[in-house]
């Protein structure tokens, strides 16, 4: 469904990403760790079109959108969280909602983009917020809130950049069965997280980078057993 090869990206003279490989097949949670600063952001970046990549090549459900722009990707049924949630705290939770969705087809009225804030809501379990700001969510109804506005794009691969971190155990939990309800409806995820147990928990695959290069990859089983990467957590 996506596969990303060769993936170089540079800062000026930092190279964030020098040459990296990333496979999803369909319905698939893949895990992509790694230490901090070793490219995941940024990786996901380049998959979104939000950066360019300096060289390599992005190829999406057979097509190649290497130089596609985001909006188009989200078309295509690419669709991203980000680590640090972007709401817009002057609209109420469904009209974010519908927002990302006007977003994702050009063609949705906001009536329509309405009803599909509220379906969207009800799917990830905050739809008595609907009507509410922003700011006065939790931690935790925002990261939900995030989850629902790449929901709301109707894609078929959904990026997450650390959307548990800083929740409690039984809130992780709860955002644990919406990401792998969400591979039951048949969408890809891709999921970041620097902690290693908890994306070993829900993907099927997990990526390893480190340093801006692939270090390892295979079943979460075959990850975690890996002394590389017991080594580049130790040593990061
Ligand atoms: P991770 O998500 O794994 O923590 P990032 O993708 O955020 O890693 O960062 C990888 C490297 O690229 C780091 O060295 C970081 O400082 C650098 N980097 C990321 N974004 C930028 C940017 N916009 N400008 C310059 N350097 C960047």
């Amino acid at each position: 469904m996506l596969e990303c090869t060769g993936i170089t990206k540079r800062f000026g003279g930092i190279v964030a990403l020098g040459g990296v490989d990333f496979t999803v097949r369909e319905g698939q949670i893949v895990g992509l760790v790694g230490p901090n600063g070793s490219g995941k952001t940024t990786l996901l970046s380049c998959i979104a079109g939000s950066l360019a990549v300096t060289s390599g090549s992005v190829t999406f459900a057979g097509s190649d959108i290497t130089r596609s722009k985001p909006h188009t990707r989200a078309h295509a049924g690419i669709s991203r969280t980000f680590q640090i949630p972007r709401p817009l705290n002057s609209f109420s939770v469904a009209e974010n909602v519908a927002i990302a969705a006007m977003f994702g087809s050009e063609a949705l009225s906001k009536p329509l983009a309405m009803e599909r804030a509220a379906t969207v809501l009800d799917r990830v379990g905050i739809s008595k917020h609907q009507s509410s700001q922003v700011s006065a969510l939790t931690l935790h109804e925002r990261k939900f809130l995030e989850i629902a506005r790449a929901l709301a794009l109707d894609p078929k691969l959904i990026l997450l950049d650390e959307v548990l971190g800083g929740l409690n155990p039984s809130e992780a939990a709860e955002g644990m069965e919406l990401i792998s309800s969400l591979r039951s409806d048949g969408i890809s995820v891709v999921y970041i997280e620097h902690n290693v147990k908890a994306v070993s928990a829900l993907a099927d695959y997990m990526y390893v980078l480190n340093r801006g290069q692939n270090l390892a990859e295979g079943t979460p089983q075959e990850v975690l057993s890996n002394g590389l990467v017991i080594e580049a957590y130790l040593g990061g």
